[in-house]
């Protein structure tokens, strides 16, 4: 199991476009999508346009995952052949993502569940106030209310945003500055390289929540000035159940262990009626109880993958079908696509809009009922900033694409989009539990034939939507 790694490019390089892909190296396969349901009694090919809230795994890590399957076996404490090979697998996972993302020589890459899980460890181990921008994902918000934290305001632009960011930083400086690399609502950049001076400028450290930009673009810890970054392996079509917080150890190793337990710790002791614990470094002083060793495996197996393209096929080929998909939506009636910064000049593959008088949930259940394409709705967990955008309680619709989205997907997009506002939908639909469904909805859903959960065991929409 062999890493190569090129060259390095910094993250926002401009991407020539063209109306096809230029694909010098071809892109890694995704694995194939069904063919679903239409209320109307039809079934066609799924169009998943919904890949910045979790792609699908690239054919490569399912291939990967199968392969390991055999060997997996308990890891760090096994003495049999198997849990050698899994404890090789998940050290080597570590490397590989570490070394895909640009992290330096002394950073720690700690596994997590997630984006989420990652910011929220990093929350509990800064030494001081945290500084993040109202446009930030719940995720990049929420893990700072448990200490010392403030909230700047996005400005219109990204030029006056930063003035802001260091006029604040000036007037009362912070231990920690964290943005989104690229905002999971509008697909928008931040100059990442920027904020690091910024905030370095400043005694503060950056932390970067790449949830939304590793997928698309590639980055690079070091050369950036990133001190944190988290992700998640399921928007980096490695959808089994890891992310990463990669970056300086010092705070880390300070910290109280993120999951305390089996695996975090050097050595326990009882004195009388008191148990203690001599905790490991970084990363096991995090990692307690049994790691996931599939999902770091397909972690690293989907940036084994990607590396060859994520410098400019990938982008190239998203690009293509961006501009596609911006295009066509400035030719439907009532399509508003949101912007946060008038002034951003880059973006990835990620458009929310909304659509003249019709709520934006009915829209997206439209999209799945009547052409079996998938979006998101509602305020995709950045409620301060779509509220802002939208001025509206319903949110936007977002559509989002990646590596193995094709034209077809856009094109099937705007044209229902086209039927939606010039027609209308020729199915009912009603709100049921907080969601806008078809009514009726003859679809069968349960296609695995898992049969239907208990009455009362699904819960309704989620809150934060
Ligand atoms: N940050 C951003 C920018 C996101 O888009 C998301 C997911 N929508 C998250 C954080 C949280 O990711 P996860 O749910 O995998 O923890």
């Amino acid at each position: 199991m062999s890493t190569t790694l090129p060259e390095r490019t910094e993250i926002g390089t401009e991407i020539a476009c063209s109306a096809e892909p230029p694909h010098r190296t071809e892109l890694p396969r995704i694995c194939p999508a069904p063919r679903v349901p239409l209320v109307t009694g039809e079934s066609v090919p799924y169009a998943n346009l919904d890949l910045a809230a979790s792609a699908p795994p690239l054919q490569a890590v399912a291939d990967h995952v199968a392969e390991l399957l055999p060997y997996y076996s308990s890891v760090h404490r096994g003495a049999g052949y198997c849990s050698q090979v899994s404890t090789s697998v998940l050290e080597r996972a570590r490397d590989t993502v570490g070394r895909f993302l640009g992290a330096r020589t002394d950073d720690v890459v700690v596994f997590t569940r997630n984006t989420t899980d990652a910011l929220n460890l990093l929350a509990r181990a800064v030494p001081g106030v945290v500084l993040s921008l109202d446009s930030e994902h719940h995720a990049n918000l929420l893990p700072w209310l448990t200490g010392p934290h403030r909230v700047l305001t996005a400005a219109p632009t990204i030029a006056q945003t930063l003035e802001n960011l260091r006029a604040a930083l000036a007037a009362d400086p912070v231990a920690l500055v964290t943005v989104a690399g690229a905002g999971n609502v509008t697909g928008e950049l931040l100059p990442l390289a920027e904020i690091a001076d910024i905030a370095h400028a400043a005694g503060a450290r950056l932390a970067v929540d790449a949830a939304q930009l590793a997928p698309h673009r590639r980055i690079d810890i070091a050369a950036t000035g990133i001190d944190y970054l988290a992700l998640s392996g399921h928007k980096l079509y490695a959808p089994y159940g890891t992310g990463v917080l990669i970056g300086r150890r010092d705070w880390l190793d300070a910290a109280a262990p993120h999951l305390a337990g089996g695996g975090a710790v050097r050595a326990v002791t009882v004195t009388g009626d008191e148990a203690a614990a001599g905790w490991a470094p970084s990363p096991q002083r995090h990692e307690g109880g049994t790691p996931n060793v599939l999902g770091a495996a397909a972690l690293a197996q989907a940036c084994r993958a990607l590396d060859p393209v994520i410098d400019h096929d990938a982008p190239a080929h998203e690009q293509a079908l961006l501009e596609r998909l911006l295009d066509g939506l400035a030719t439907v009636p009532g399509v508003r696509p949101l912007r946060t910064w008038a002034d951003s000049t880059e973006r990835v593959g990620v458009v929310a809009f909304t659509v003249d008088h019709h709520p934006a949930g009915r829209v997206a259940a439209y999209l799945s009922a009547e052409h079996g394409i998938g979006v998101r709705d509602g305020k995709f967990c950045a409620h301060p900033l779509v509220d802002r955008l939208t001025g509206a309680d319903e949110g936007a619709v977002r559509a989002s694409i990646g590596i193995g989205t094709t034209a077809d997907d856009i094109d099937r997009l705007l044209t229902a989009l086209r039927g939606l506002t010039k027609r209308g939908a020729r199915w009912d639909y009603e709100v049921v539990e907080g969601r806008w469904a078809p009514s009726p909805d003859p679809r069968d859903l349960d296609p695995l034939g898992l049969g239907e959960a208990r009455p009362g065991a699904t819960p309704g929409a989620p809150a934060c939507a």
